[in-house]
């Protein structure tokens, strides 16, 4: 587990060390990841900006960072030279049906994944549409957007990136995703990020989109 911190933060690292201007970003690539051309330069810039956030913790960087980077493995390319691999996705196969797993479908398009992403983007009352790019990579940032927007913006990112960790980390260890798991997860998060970041912009949206009392009612309810 050392090596896997260890080359997930030199990942990072190439970010840090270079000025937005000078990242080469590979669109057709990052488009074809997700087999969608509705990817936009900003959005790439965006999410590899957020990959330094210090707003939430390393291992949800990492897990976002090694994946969107073809790092990590998925069934599709494992089954090429493992014969012990079937490139099907776990979850869909054992609903009987045979879904080639990639990039795509284990972070985004599987329907346990769009059942959880969906829980979310409700429980949040979120404004943001659920698109492959939207919540694979980040949300779009409106023309001129205030700086109200931007935070929301930022906020929205943060929450589908503990989506990711929690989708691909529930993937690795074969467990079951649990949208309340997820959700209490999330509360945890959003909690930290008010009580280390006060008087800061992040904070005040937090606030003032009840984001800690939406969770807590929804987990209440169960
Ligand atoms: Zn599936």
């Amino acid at each position: 587990m050392k090596s896997f911190t260890k080359g997930s933060s030199q990942i990072r690292k190439v970010f840090t060390n270079s000025t937005p201007t000078e990242i080469k970003i590979d669109l057709v690539k990052f488009r074809e990841k997700i087999h969608s051309t509705d990817v936009s330069i900003n959005q790439m810039k965006y999410c590899f900006k957020n990959l330094q956030s210090k707003l939430i913790g390393n291992d949800y960087l990492d897990y976002k960072s090694r994946a969107v980077h073809g790092k990590t493995q998925f069934n599709g390319s494992l089954a090429k030279y493992k014969s012990t691999v079937l490139k099907w996705c776990k979850h869909c196969f054992e609903m009987g049906i045979r879904t080639t797993e990639d990039f795509e479908h284990a972070v985004f398009r599987c329907p346990q994944v769009q059942y959880i992403l969906f829980e979310v983007k409700n429980c949040l009352e979120l404004s943001c549409p659920i698109t492959a790019s939207n919540c694979v990579y980040s949300s779009p940032r409106p023309p001129e957007a205030s700086k109200d927007e931007l935070a929301d913006c930022t906020i929205t990112d943060l929450i589908w990136n503990i989506c990711m960790k929690f989708t691909l980390k529930s993937r690795s260890e074969n467990s079951t995703m649990c949208d309340l798991t997820l959700k209490s997860e999330l509360k945890r998060q959003v909690e930290t990020i008010t009580r280390n970041f006060p008087n800061q912009i992040i904070t005040d949206r937090i606030v003032y989109l009840n984001l800690i009392p939406k969770l807590k009612r929804n987990l209440e309810q169960g």
